[in-house]
């Protein structure tokens, strides 16, 4: 059996895991990652990256086909397009497949030593690792668990044959007929949109009032209206119940009482929670905050010396959450003096339209007591909105009435994901209400919007 010493052991190369790896490779700490599948997790090669490269296939042959379907008003004629969804996977893995050896690539430069295998903790500063040329027994003086999640299985539907994850789903090779999708939030709204572009009869159940719960209903509202113009069906409080005798159907119930809903596939997106079992973290018995391990503000555990970040730490799971909690182990295991003080966590959801959010909402500031000035600004009195052919969706900026300092940044609306690197700025950095309005926003350009919210919450917008 052969053994390693080293200062720093990362369990995982996830975004947490390898940030956090890299970053202390280059500040000259002796490091060691495992991981049990390929460099990247989930984000990478079963998450973010090859959900969005499906979300673009989708728009692209969507786009297509209107143009087809004669529904184009910019004059384009094209031929029906067909789609070949397993060239479109190939492509995908492709995508994956440079992102990945792009990580392991990172990783070497920064002298990290790379472990492949699954851990299984001997104690606190101690795994076994099975690895293909046997069991390696590795002892670090600190120790970050960068683990990740799983998709959430309902006990009434487990995963197997027709009923699928997010996993699943970004591996299909048809094109399903008829998708159910249990959970209308992230995951269920991004990919069900995606097949129903793709083609497939998308039918939404959800549990609870509203579709994308995490988002308030105006932010929400565009995507509704967009989802019911491509006929995807919504049941919200509804539940699954579970399959139909036959099989081939899902049971719910909801205020209609129970219905059959026939489904060629089932995808189950519900949540997801910490991978720990297995790897001999139970037996480290670690404090918990619900399911999930519990850190403060350094991202310690309970244990002296073990660290945990991203997802198996809880909300928001999110890809940047994750490698900004790894950056900032790295230092603090360096020595450096670092805690936890970020303003905001962006988040984005993919949908068509997508929405953005950083910071409070107008409900989220006056349940804290705020009391606020709120401006939005709609595309449709934007130029660079109306040559896109898309002029749903808004933003918004909530600020402090007293102050004007800006407390959120909101938007819905085609593209608007990259106006979330100006929104976390504007909040990070503690910007106003003036310091926005006074900033020249090229034209003709969406981003021109967040200047006329700003301007709008001051009670003089010029373009509306
Ligand atoms: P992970 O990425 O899950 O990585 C954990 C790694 O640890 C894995 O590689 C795993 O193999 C390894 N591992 C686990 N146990 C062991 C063990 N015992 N030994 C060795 N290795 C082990 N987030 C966003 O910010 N934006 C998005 O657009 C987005 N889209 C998503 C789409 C989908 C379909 C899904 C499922 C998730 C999406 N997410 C998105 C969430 C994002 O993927 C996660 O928040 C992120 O991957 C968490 O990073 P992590 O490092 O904590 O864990
Ligand atoms: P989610 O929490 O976003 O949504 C789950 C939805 O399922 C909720 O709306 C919930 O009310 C509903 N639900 C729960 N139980 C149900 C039941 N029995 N029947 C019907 N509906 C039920 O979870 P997800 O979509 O599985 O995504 C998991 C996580 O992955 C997210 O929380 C997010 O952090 C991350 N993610 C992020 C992105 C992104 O950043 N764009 C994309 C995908 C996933």
């Amino acid at each position: 059996m052969k053994e390693i010493s080293c200062k720093l052991l990362v369990i995982g190369a996830g975004p947490g895991g390898y940030a956090c790896a890299i970053r202390a490779g280059q500040l000259g700490i002796d490091t060691v990652i495992v991981e049990a599948s390929k460099p990247g997790g989930t984000c990478l090669t079963i998450g973010c990256i090859p959900s969005k490269a499906l979300i673009h296939a989708a728009e692209v042959f969507d786009a297509t086909r209107q143009m087809a379907g004669g529904r184009a008003a910019m004059g384009i004629r094209v031929d029906p397009p067909s789609i070949d969804l397993a060239g479109t996977m190939a492509w995908k893995d492709g995508i994956v497949g440079r992102l990945t050896s792009g990580v392991s690539g990172l990783l070497q430069k920064a002298r990290v030593k790379i472990v492949s295998g699954r851990t299984r903790f001997r104690d606190g500063k101690t795994v076994e690792v099975n690895t293909e040329t046997g069991q390696q027994i590795v002892r670090a003086e600190t120790v970050v668990i960068a683990t990740g999640s799983d998709p959430v299985e309902l006990p009434a539907l487990p995963f197997g044959e027709r009923v699928i994850s997010s996993t699943e789903a970004l591996s299909l090779r048809e094109v399903p007929n008829r998708l159910i999708v249990v959970g209308g939030g992230y995951i269920g709204l991004e990919l069900g949109t995606a097949f129903a572009k793709l083609g497939s009869n998308v039918t939404v159940v959800e549990a609870t009032a509203q579709v994308l719960p995490i988002y308030d209903a105006d932010l929400v509202k565009p995507v509704t209206r967009r989802l019911a113009d491509r006929g995807i069906r919504v049941f919200t409080n509804t539940k699954a119940i579970g399959l139909s005798e036959t099989g081939d159907a899902l049971n719910v119930e909801g205020p209609d009482g129970q219905q059959e809903l026939p489904a060629d596939h089932i995808l189950v997106a519900v949540g997801r929670r910490p991978r720990s079992v297995g790897s001999g973290l139970e037996d480290l018995d670690l404090d918990r905050s619900g399911p999930y391990l519990r850190i403060d503000d350094r991202c310690r555990t309970s244990m002296r010396g073990v660290y945990a970040i991203g997802d198996v730490t809880g909300e928001p799971m999110l890809a940047h959450r994750a490698i900004a909690q790894g950056e900032m182990v790295a230092e603090i295991v360096a020595g450096k003096k670092r805690a936890w003080d970020k303003r905001c966590i962006p988040s984005i959801c993919f949908t068509d339209p997508e929405i953005v959010s950083a910071g409070l909402s107008p409900s989220e500031a006056r349940a804290q007591g705020y009391e606020v000035k709120v401006g939005q600004f709609p595309f449709t009195a934007n130029g660079r909105a109306m040559t896109m052919l898309d002029e749903d969706g808004f933003v918004r900026v909530v600020a402090r009435a007293d102050t004007n300092l800006v407390l959120g940044l909101q938007a819905v609306g085609s593209g608007v994901s990259e106006l979330s690197a100006a929104f976390s700025l504007a909040i990070e950095m503690g910007t106003r209400l003036e310091d926005i309005a006074a900033t020249i926003h090229a034209h003709p350009t969406r981003s021109e919007a967040l200047q006329e919210a700003a301007l709008k919450a001051m009670g003089h917008a010029l373009h509306i």
